[in-house]
């Protein structure tokens, strides 16, 4: 049928019911259109953004710059697969390397497949290195979220998730977060350990410098490469550009996704040179991945974030909101943590869904991360006078809850 553009919310809402596989479960309203960190609704209601699209929207909605770089670009070409190099392909990977340890990238187009590859590159690397077939252990930690596709699903402990789809990867070691005593579990049939420096969607919870550091040193002993997933917590989402500098840890390699082109779908594996000296080629591919369109939007992206005053900017800006938050005096919430503009604020009980149903009523687009707490993660550009107006909106609705 024609989608007129007279249909009231209720019936695009009901059209949606119709027609999507129901895997998500989506907001009463249907969104139109942005400007900065707010949106509106097709009813001309006002939101202000703190869930940026799960971490995606680090420069807000309608960035002019983006919308000129894409506009540009989109005029000029588009896609061209990967049997071609592309300037903006190749300045994004020499940007990226020229900030991180890394020497290489491989473009993926989100941060599962950003996952799946590392797990195929650290495979190879074993046994081209090792020479040891029995070599395919892999580790991730208790509540870590690594992706849905069947190899990072294997790395997602979440019984909800995996247990339609079983079976899963195989040799997978699931170890509990930040306790040092469990690493003598990482044996040497162990080829990578995958770890966020910062839990998303497990709730926000920060691995120590000290439990990186052991991890780092146990994973050298066994010859295990070290993955570190800064999917949502990287790209100056922390207030540093990556979120495992402070403690001093550098991995093999880190998988990128979410905001890396301002809400456009890419995702990036950063490899060292000893690891991609592994991968020849066909060993691994993506018809879309690193395409020009894309990659042009990204270059814009990730010149903005990784200025030094706008990391600076999420620090002051990130560290206000948190003081605010923890000054909120309610029974209902339990702890505040989280580092920049990644913060977790844990209720005492399980509010999350509540608390985010409501924020629609109150005017505030919001995520939760497991049952008890609510993820606060606005665009990266969002000003003091927004968080006024959320911790005044998420009192409100803590005191009527
Ligand atoms: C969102 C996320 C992923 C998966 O990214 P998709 O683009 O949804 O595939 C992987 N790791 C972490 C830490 C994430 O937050």
């Amino acid at each position: 049928m024609a989608i007129s553009r007279d249909l009231t919310a209720a019936e695009i809402v009901a059209l949606g019911e119709t027609h999507l596989v129901k895997t998500y479960k989506r907001a009463p309203m249907v969104l139109s259109h942005g400007r900065g960190v707010r949106v509106w609704d097709t009813d001309g209601r006002e939101y202000l953004d703190f869930a940026a699209g799960i971490a995606v929207n680090a420069l807000g909605h309608a960035d002019a710059g983006m919308a000129a770089v894409l506009a540009e670009q989109a005029a000029k070409l588009t896609h061209t697969s990967n049997l071609y190099y592309t300037m903006p392909q190749i300045a994004l990977a020499a940007k990226l390397t020229a900030h991180s340890f890394a020497d290489r990238v491989f473009f993926t187009n989100s941060g599962t497949e950003a996952n799946e590859a590392a797990i195929k590159f650290a495979r190879k690397y074993a046994r081209v290195t090792h020479q040891a077939a029995e070599k395919t252990h892999v580790v991730c930690f208790e509540h870590a979220f690594h992706g849905r596709t069947m190899g990072s699903l294997a790395l997602t402990p979440k019984e909800a998730y995996q247990a339609p789809f079983r079976p899963l990867m195989p040799d997978v070691v699931v170890l509990p977060f930040n306790d040092q005593a469990a690493l003598a579990q990482i044996t040497e049939r162990v080829c990578s350990v995958f770890i966020e420096p910062i839990q998303g969607e497990g709730g926000i919870h920060e691995a120590s410098p000290e439990f990186l550091r052991a991890l780092r040193a146990r994973c050298d002993q066994v010859g295990a490469l070290l993955v570190f997933d800064e999917v949502q917590c990287g790209l100056g989402r922390t207030g540093d550009l990556w979120a495992h500098t402070a403690s001093g840890v550098t991995p093999d390699m880190m998988t990128l996704a979410k905001p890396l082109a301002g809400g456009l779908p890419i995702g990036a594996l950063l490899t060292t040179e000893r690891v991609a000296a592994a991968l020849t080629y066909g060993d691994h591919g993506s018809t879309f991945a690193g395409g020009p369109l894309i990659t042009a939007v990204a270059n814009y992206v990730f010149e903005r974030i990784s200025a030094p005053e706008f990391l600076a900017h999420v620090r002051r800006v990130g560290g206000y909101l948190k003081a605010r938050l923890a000054a909120l005096s309610s029974p209902k919430i339990k702890e505040v943590r989280g580092r920049g503009l990644m913060i977790g604020v844990e209720f005492t009980d399980e509010l999350a869904a509540r608390v985010v149903e409501q924020g629609y009523a109150h005017g505030l687009l919001l995520v939760s991360a497991g049952t008890s707490v609510l993820r606060v993660i606005p665009p990266l550009i969002v000003t003091e006078h927004e968080c006024d107006l959320f911790v005044e909106r998420l009192a409100a609705i803590l005191e009527r809850l």
